[in-house]
């Protein structure tokens, strides 16, 4: 299939997609999750086998003091189901390196997980959590029976110790739309919320981010079970937004497999294509210059990273 998306950079800068620096280490822990939700793009479920094991967090941790990011981004699957989750997050904090935790919040009430909570707040460990609507009925829909209660049930705890508060750590919450359509504006969704968690629950949150779906995982099944799949694709290209691609989370991170491999983000992680270009795509032979200056691998599902206000990460990029 064409690279639409690369022709488009290139229609734009005259060259491919570089990386400016590496704001973010990303290191996604694994593919083992508590919950099988709809719209997963890395298909993660209980029954998935990968998970990074110690050797390999211990070399992430020998680039991360190196190459000191402002933030460290722990993500999954359910990245607290990793079994050494809690000695990375001691071993990374111990170190003064800035932790977030991507949190799908059911995962905090599985047995075994008492006191990990507290644990993050002591660490003062950053909390981005999955929550794609107020509304229950779309958060069943997406995440499954029993997913809404608990979620609110693990906001609830958070808010008790101090997430979400001016004084606490952050607790971002995350949209992402409930079918294949581009995620409202970031700052105007944000006040419902803020208002429906409040009024329902009592519960606060720090910023909402939306992310849009990527065409990718089990959403794009489920897109072309549905055959809705190139009118989704039509509809990312129509919306392409020049003005996303500065802040494009590719040129200001890395994603860092459960094997160690190396990838421009995690939708590239879930399509196993590492960096390329003569750029190490190993972190037993990483080369921060050479990663940080890195020509980005690109394909069409870079196109839901540039439709509309953007997405990445870190919610809306315009
Ligand atoms: S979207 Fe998140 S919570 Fe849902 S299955 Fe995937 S990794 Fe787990
Ligand atoms: S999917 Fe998005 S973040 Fe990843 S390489 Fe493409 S544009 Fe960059």
């Amino acid at each position: 299939m064409d690279n639409l998306f690369e022709e488009r950079i290139a229609e734009i800068t005259g060259s491919g997609l570089f990386s400016d620096d590496i704001e973010v280490i990303q290191l996604n822990l694994g593919l083992r999750c508590n919950q099988v939700c709809a719209h997963c793009h890395v298909d993660a479920s209980p029954e998935r086998p990968e998970v990074m094991p110690w050797a390999i967090m211990e070399r992430a941790c020998q680039i991360i003091d190196e190459m000191r990011p402002a933030t460290v981004d722990l993500t999954g699957g359910a990245p607290e189901l990793n079994p050494n989750f809690n000695r990375l997050v001691s071993r990374l904090c111990g170190k003064g390196h800035p932790v977030q935790i991507r949190t799908n919040l059911t995962v905090l009430l599985e047995a075994g997980m008492t006191g990990l909570p507290e644990f993050l707040h002591e660490h003062g460990v950053e909390l981005v959590a999955s929550l794609p609507c107020y509304l229950e009925e779309n958060v069943r829909s997406q995440r499954g029976p029993g997913s809404y209660e608990k979620s609110m049930e693990a906001l609830r705890r958070l808010n008790a110790l101090g997430y979400g508060s001016e004084a606490g750590p952050a607790l971002n919450l995350v949209y992402n739309p409930g079918g294949a359509f581009l995620p409202p504006d970031q700052a105007k969704l944000e006040p419902d919320y803020r208002r429906e968690l409040h009024e329902r629950f009592g519960i606060r949150f720090t910023r909402l981010l939306t992310i849009a779906n990527m065409p990718l995982g089990r959403f794009w099944e489920e897109l072309r079970r549905s055959r809705e799949d190139r009118k989704y694709m039509a509809l990312l290209r129509d919306a392409f937004n020049p003005n996303t691609l500065q802040g494009l989370m590719c040129r200001h991170q890395i994603s860092i497999g459960w094997d160690g491999r190396v990838y421009d983000c995690d939708f590239n992680l879930a399509l196993g294509i590492p960096v390329d270009h003569g750029a190490p795509n190993h972190i037993r032979q990483f080369a921060g210059d050479a990663v940080a200056k890195r020509r980005i691998v690109t394909g069409n599902h870079c196109f839901g990273c540039t439709a509309g206000f953007g997405s990445s990460c870190r919610g809306a990029l315009v």
